[in-house]
This record gives structure tokens, C-alpha cells and sequence, in this order.
């Protein structure tokens, strides 16, 4: 008895030991956290190398055994056994990716630097291997024959053209060059991208003297102290780019010569002649993008990009914008002419300038509605906010959303939610509120493990980090929002919805034209009375928003909509306009924006929402040729949200189920086109939109 009870315990110690030495890296062990959530509180920097490898490794492996298949090519032993390689790689990328954005330092950056061009060739190899394309082109050519239902028979589409688009088409010289673009330009957005950041966090603007603040409100100036305060100035005031200090500042501060210094160092990032210029990264990117167009036999980057998308062609996309612009840019030069006129009336001898924007239209809309930022904000405190979409997603969706406290978080800030419908499991819901140096600014939602059907069968759960760049709390005071940031809360939560009501069996993209109907449309419910009644609560008083402030907020929001619809079309043009040449050119960045605008009427008195030097939507974030999208997709929106006015209850359950059913569930797998009319049964005009910003 005693032997077999010793023997035993050794195998339990060896057992332990040993797992413990499989374990020491946790991407090569099971998760045993709750549904399967990364173990960020055991994931160390220096496990994320050899997984990369291992990754690679294995996702190589798995593709080998496809090409070598002796069996004829099928739909399951080719499209649907790709789907399923590259499962660790995955994994490994997702939680790097969530670090490297929301909690970097310089190590999770040379590392992801020095990965970038192993990747790039990795994802090459897959992308250019014939012999795994000839699998693929025999399948596809049999489609017509084949029992696919919908999303399979889109699922090969994709996967075919996906390899076409790729390269797989071109002599092998072609070919050659076609990987080192990809490689080079893959670099380049990354050093584009940390330039931004370094321009970002490196320009400060000390005050001295109090009296300099003039105009700005109390909690500001408080908030500002205390950055100061943190970098060791105590007694000063600290102000950076980062939204929310840069935007109360140039709506506040009445010194006009301070507001142009911060203006000037936010609108020059990556523009200053030092090593973080990104002048010249612009006009390699946008050179290399042509050519790379051009390798593949597409007129320019545009048409390239844009024939994935809902839009099609760049022909669509321009007539699109031109449109807007014509309905925008008067309503714009008009409001300049308001702003002007406040200037001379107080006896301001001086020409509006940008950086006068903020600052006078705060004081026009306090002069017509009576209204300022300061006065909400003590209702929308970030964790009503919260409650207030939480509110909306369960009348539509019946969700419910429970805080969790067990469920690893890669910073102490995060927030987690599990999310279940009738007592069901459907996701979990991260939400990460607040700026810090090491999170990349503005707001993004990534679903870090999307939903589909695993390889066995089984069903997988969304895992979903929601990003946002809030005030922080100070003291006893929460984080308190302003309008556009709820709006911002409930856009991103509307990309969580997506990812969270997915109910596909496969992986798949959404285009970019089209993935901002589900964020945007819930923007809508932001200030419906029947919603800021739920949620917009005094943070000190408890007491309700009174229906006289939500009077005044529902006149106000179609207030400088010439502006912001102007700003946008400037970025959204520039965009187009880089992403339009059709052969490799070399341009002067500063010359290429200067014309451009001047080729569209941009009034001095607007500068484009982002310059080429930040633009990191376009040069570093997936947007090139598709910044328009946000405007397309209001098309869509405004549309949509009508649905449900039109019934009488903007929480018609009919209405969303069949949003739901037809367009959310769906997620990539189906042409989007085809949800929209399913969903509507009409293609959308721009009508609603231009109602929906006061520009008719
Ligand atoms: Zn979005």
C-alpha cells in the first residue's frame, strides 16, 4: 500500500513538474482561464518570440498537408481546412496586437519591428505558393457544380480572389518584387506609426502663470495641474496633444497667441525636420502602394482596394464625396462668416484663423442654445454612459452584461463584462476607458477572439476589447464625457455588437465601407429622450438630465456640421487623391496636400481632420483608399436608424431582429449589398445623411 501511495506521488509531483515545464510558455498550453480569455497575467514579453515561431511553424505544417493531399481537391480539404491553419499564430498575434496598441513599451515595439518583415514573408509564402493556389483555382472552377450554401460559396470566392489579389498571377520576377514592396511598405507604416506616437507624447506646453488659463473651466485647469504635477512641475500647468487636454484647450483658452502654439504642435506632427518626420515615409508609402497597383495589373492603389468593397470602383467613391462637398462647403463658409462676425463684434482685429475654430464656435453655441460642454458632462459620467448602451443593446438585443472580476485583464484599468442572452453565454466584453502613454490615442474595438466554428465542430465565443481615450477621474470626480465622447462610447460598442452577435461558421472580414453601419447606427440612440432618460444621471445629485437640457441638445446637434463634414472630406479626398495615381510618382508630401485642397475649395480657415504627417488611418492603420467610409457608411446609418423611427419605437424589436438577422449575424459572410436590401429592401440615397447632419 505504501509503495503504490509513494509511487503515486511521485507521478503526481512528476506530473505537475512536468506540466509546469510544458507551461512555461503559456501560448503552448490549454487556457484554463474563464472561456478561454488570454492569461495576460501570465504571459510574459519574452514568450511571445517562440510562439511566433512555433506559429509560423505550424501554420507552414498544416498548408504542406493540404498541397500535399493526395486526395483530388474538395471545399473541405482545401477552403475549409485553410480556414483552419495558422490556429496558434492567431492567437499570439491577437494578444502581441492588444499590447502593442493599448499597453506598449519599447521592447513590445523593436519586437514588433522585428517581426514585421518574418511575417510579411510568411504570410507571402502562403500567399504565393502555387501549388496551394492550384487547389484552390480547381475548386473554384468547379463552384457552379459543387453544394455550397451561401457562406461557403462566398468563403471560395474570397479565398480565390484573395489569392489573385495577392500576386499569385505573376511571373516569378513579378513576384520578387511584389514580396519586397509588401515588405518595405509593411515597415514603413510601423515607422510612420511610432513616429506619430513619439510626436505626439513629445510636444508639451508648460503654463506658468494662472493667469494664462483664462477662460478655461476649473476641472481643466485642476486635471492640467496634475499632469504637471506628475512630471515633476508642481505649481505648473501641463497640457499635451492627447485629445482630451489638446480639444478643451483650443476651446477654451482665450489667448490666442497660446492657442496657436498648441495648434501649431498638433497640426505639425510628424512635420518638424527632426528624426520623426514623416514627410518622406508619406511619399515612399504612397510611390510603393502605386507600384504595387500597378504589379498587379490595377490602374491605382484605389481601384485595387476599392473592389472589395461595397463601393466598387474610386469613379464611386469621388462622385460620392463631390456630392457632399457641394452640399457641405457653403454651409462651412457661412459658418466662418458667423465666427468672423463674433470676432469683429467683440473688437478682435484680426482674420479667423484654425486655430480660432474651436474657441468662437463654443462661444456661438453658447450665445444660441445656451449650452456648453461643461454643463452635461456632469451627466454623462463614463460609467452611466456604459449603463446607457448596456440599456439599449438589451431592449433591441435582450443582452445582458455582468461585471466579472476573475477574467485576466492586460492592465489593471480594463474593465470586464460577460455578455448572455435568456442566461446564454455570447461574449466577453472588455472595456479599457482611459489615455496612457503607452495606448495608442482615439478610440477602436478589436475582436481579439472573433466568433465562429471551430475545427471539431464546436462553437467559439467572441472575446472583444473596446479602446477609448477618455478624461481620467481626479479625485472624487469620475470621468465625464462630453457628447461626441458618448457618441464615441456607443460607436465603438456598436463594433463590439457586431463581433458579439456574429453567428457565422467561418472567419471573415467585413469591408471597410460597410463596417461602420453597425457602429455608427448606434450613435443614434445616444440622445433620444427615451435613452438619456435611463442613463444620463448627475454624477454628484443622481438628480435626471432636465427635458430643458435635452431640448437644447437635440437643437445644438446639427450645430457646425459645415465644419465637421468639411474637415472630414478634406482627409477623406486627400486620401482618395494619394491613393489615385496611376503610376509611381515622387511627390513632395507638403505640395501634394497643398494642391489638393486648393483642388477642392478647402476654405485657410480648415485644415483636413488629419494632415498627411498624422494620418495614421490611411499610412498605418488599414484605411488607405477607405477613410471615406465613415460618410458611406452614415449613408447607410441614417438610413437604417430611420427603420426604426419610421415604426413609432426607436426599439422595435421587429426592426432589430431583422438588423440583426440580416446584417449583424452575418458579419463578412455574405455581399453587402445583398444585407443591406434584405435588411431594407431599398439602396439608401444620400437624402437621410444630409438631414442627419442639417445640410439640406
Ligand atoms: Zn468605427
Amino acid at each position: 500500500m505504501k509503495k503504490i501511495a509513494f509511487i503515486l506521488m511521485i507521478s503526481t509531483l512528476c506530473f505537475s513538474a512536468c506540466r509546469k515545464e510544458v507551461c512555461e510558455n503559456p501560448f503552448f498550453c490549454k487556457w484554463d482561464t474563464p472561456y478561454g480569455v488570454p492569461p495576460f497575467d501570465k504571459i510574459k514579453f519574452e514568450n511571445f518570440k517562440p510562439a511566433f515561431i512555433k506559429g509560423m511553424e505550424e501554420e507552414d505544417k498544416a498548408i504542406d498537408a493540404i498541397v500535399n493531399n493526395p486526395g483530388a481537391p474538395t471545399f473541405d480539404n482545401t477552403i475549409k481546412a485553410l480556414q483552419y491553419t495558422g490556429d496558434l499564430l492567431d492567437k499570439v498575434q491577437s494578444a502581441f496586437g492588444v499590447l502593442n496598441s493599448a499597453n506598449t513599451n519599447d521592447s513590445i515595439q523593436a519586437l514588433s519591428k522585428a517581426m514585421s518583415p518574418l511575417f510579411s514573408k510568411h504570410r507571402d509564402n502562403i500567399s504565393l505558393n502555387e501549388k496551394l493556389f492550384e487547389r484552390v483555382k480547381s475548386v473554384y472552377e468547379k463552384r457552379d457544380n459543387l453544394t455550397l450554401n451561401p457562406e461557403e460559396r462566398k468563403l471560395l470566392e474570397d479565398t480565390y480572389r484573395g489569392f489573385v489579389r495577392n500576386g499569385i498571377a505573376l511571373k516569378p520576377e513579378d513576384k520578387e518584387k511584389l514580396r519586397k514592396l509588401n515588405q518595405e511598405l509593411s515597415l514603413l507604416s510601423l515607422k510612420f506609426a511610432e513616429n506619430v506616437l513619439a510626436e505626439t507624447n513629445d510636444f508639451n506646453l508648460v503654463i506658468e502663470g494662472e493667469r494664462d488659463l483664462a477662460g478655461l473651466p476649473e476641472d481643466l485647469k485642476l486635471q492640467a495641474a496634475a499632469a504637471a504635477k506628475a512630471k515633476g512641475m508642481k505649481g505648473k500647468w501641463l497640457f499635451t496633444l492627447q485629445a482630451p487636454s489638446y480639444f478643451p484647450f483650443m476651446t477654451y483658452v482665450s489667448d490666442r497667441e497660446l492657442r496657436e502654439k498648441m495648434f501649431r504642435g498638433y497640426m505639425m506632427r510628424g512635420n518638424n525636420g527632426n528624426s520623426h518626420d514623416n514627410n518622406e515615409i508619406v511619399a515612399k508609402i504612397v510611390k510603393l502602394r502605386t507600384e504595387k497597383a500597378n504589379l498587379l495589373g490595377y490602374s491605382s492603389f484605389a481601384a485595387y482596394v476599392l473592389e472589395r468593397n461595397m463601393s466598387k470602383n474610386p469613379e464611386t467613391v469621388f462622385s460620392f464625396l463631390d456630392e457632399v462637398w457641394a452640399a457641405a462647403l457653403p454651409v462651412a463658409v457661412s459658418e466662418a462668416k458667423a465666427l468672423q462676425e463674433m470676432i469683429d463684434k467683440e473688437g478682435g482685429k484680426f482674420k479667423l484663423e484654425p486655430w480660432d475654430w474651436f474657441y468662437y464656435t463654443e462661444k456661438i453655441r453658447k450665445e444660441k442654445y445656451d449650452i456648453s460642454d461643461e454643463e452635461v458632462r456632469p451627466y454623462f459620467a463614463v460609467d452611466n454612459v456604459t449603463k446607457g448602451m448596456f440599456y439599449v443593446a438589451n431592449r433591441l438585443y435582450s443582452l445582458e452584461f455582468k461585471e466579472r472580476n476573475d477574467i485576466p485583464k492586460y492592465h489593471p484599468e480594463v474593465k470586464t463584462y460577460e455578455v448572455t442572452r435568456n442566461g446564454m453565454h455570447i461574449g466577453i466584453l472588455m472595456l479599457d476607458y482611459f489615455p496612457r502613454a503607452s495606448k495608442r490615442s482615439g478610440g477602436w474595438t478589436s475582436a481579439i477572439r472573433p466568433q465562429h466554428i471551430d475545427s471539431e465542430g464546436k462553437q467559439v465565443t467572441p472575446v472583444v476589447i473596446i479602446n477609448t481615450n477618455f478624461n481620467p477621474p481626479a479625485g472624487d470626480k469620475p470621468s465625464l464625457l462630453n457628447v461626441e465622447e458618448a457618441s464615441t462610447l456607443f460607436h465603438e460598442f456598436g463594433h463590439a455588437l457586431h463581433s458579439l452577435l456574429s453567428n457565422t461558421t467561418y472567419q471573415s472580414g467585413v469591408s471597410r465601407d460597410f463596417v461602420e453601419l453597425p457602429s455608427q447606427i448606434m450613435e443614434h440612440w445616444v440622445l433620444e429622450p427615451e435613452v438619456l432618460n435611463e442613463y444620463a444621471k448627475n454624477y454628484k445629485t443622481g438628480e435626471l438630465i432636465p427635458a430643458e437640457l435635452i431640448k437644447k441638445l437635440d437643437e445644438s446637434s446639427k450645430f457646425n456640421m459645415g465644419f465637421i463634414t468639411v474637415e472630414f472630406l478634406a482627409a477623406a479626398s486627400l486620401d482618395m487623391e494619394y491613393h489615385s495615381l496611376t503610376k509611381p510618382t515622387d511627390i513632395v508630401t507638403a505640395d501634394f496636400e497643398k494642391k489638393t485642397m486648393e483642388k477642392y475649395g478647402l476654405i485657410s480657415e480648415i485644415i483636413p481632420r488629419y494632415r498627411s504627417t498624422y494620418f495614421s488611418h490611411i499610412f498605418s492603420g488599414g484605411y488607405s483608399a477607405g477613410y471615406y467610409s465613415y460618410l458611406w457608411c452614415e449613408v447607410l446609418d441614417a438610413d437604417a436608424f430611420k427603420a426604426f423611427k419610421e415604426t413609432g419605437d426607436i426599439f422595435n424589436k421587429e426592426v432589430a431582429s431583422k438588423f440583426e438577422k440580416e446584417i449583424l449575424s452575418r458579419k463578412g459572410s455574405r455581399d453587402e449589398l445583398e444585407m443591406y436590401l434584405a435588411f431594407r429592401g431599398k439602396k439608401p440615397g444620400i437624402e437621410a445623411l444630409l438631414e442627419n447632419r442639417g445640410l439640406k
